[in-house]
Parts: structure tokens; C-alpha cells; sequence
């Protein structure tokens, strides 16, 4: 399927924060959904699917700082997450954090 991030072109806008340098607004970077491909595979969610529960008690964990994030046995005991969906949160991570919109913190 196309990729929604960068509508199939396999590029995308990205704010650019070096105001010291006199750069324009945005740079045109690859697209990480598809690698620039313009394509991604389709993201089967109904198959053993992440809840937004899950997926928040993960950024809770993530975002305490209280462990390292790939000890996946700590994290596992820490968010009350099987082993399974914390690989697919973090192999999928842009995905979730995109379905459950939970980015609004650094991105505007
Ligand atoms: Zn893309």
C-alpha cells in the first residue's frame, strides 16, 4: 500500500530547528515509514493488536527513565506487557505512536 506518511513520493518536509544557521523553514528528508520507498507493507493491527492501554503503559515505562528500554524482561514486568507486543511496540513504535496519536509532545 502507499505510504500515508509521505503520499507514495518517499519524501517528506521536516521542520528544521537549526535557527542559527540562515536554512530554509524545512528540509526534505527520507521518509522512515517506507524508507523512502513510497511503499509500506500493510501493518496488520487485528493480529494479537496492541491496545492503546498497552501501548501507553509502554511510553509510561519508556518515558520514566526507570530502565533500559531493550532490558525487554524488565520492561515486561515493568508495563505488564508479554514479551510479543513489547517487540511489536518497538519494532512498530512510529506506528502506534501515530494510531494512538501520542506524539503531541514534541511535535506540533
Ligand atoms: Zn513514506
Amino acid at each position: 500500500m502507499i505510504c500515508e506518511n509521505c503520499e507514495g513520493s518517499g519524501e517528506v518536509q521536516e521542520h528544521n530547528f537549526d535557527k542559527e544557521l540562515d536554512s530554509p523553514a524545512f528540509n526534505i528528508v527520507i521518509c522512515c515509514f517506507c524508507n523512502g520507498t513510497g511503499e509500506v507493507q500493510e501493518h496488520n493491527f487485528d493480529k494479537e493488536a496492541v491496545s492503546e492501554s498497552e501501548f501507553k503503559r509502554f511510553v509510561a515505562v519508556q518515558k520514566s527513565g526507570v530502565t533500559n528500554m531493550f532490558d525487554v524482561n524488565r520492561v515486561s514486568s515493568l508495563c505488564g506487557l508479554p514479551k510479543d507486543k513489547i517487540f511489536d511496540i518497538m519494532k512498530n513504535y512510529g506506528d502506534y505512536a501515530k494510531k494512538f496519536n501520542t506524539e503531541g509532545d514534541d511535535e506540533k
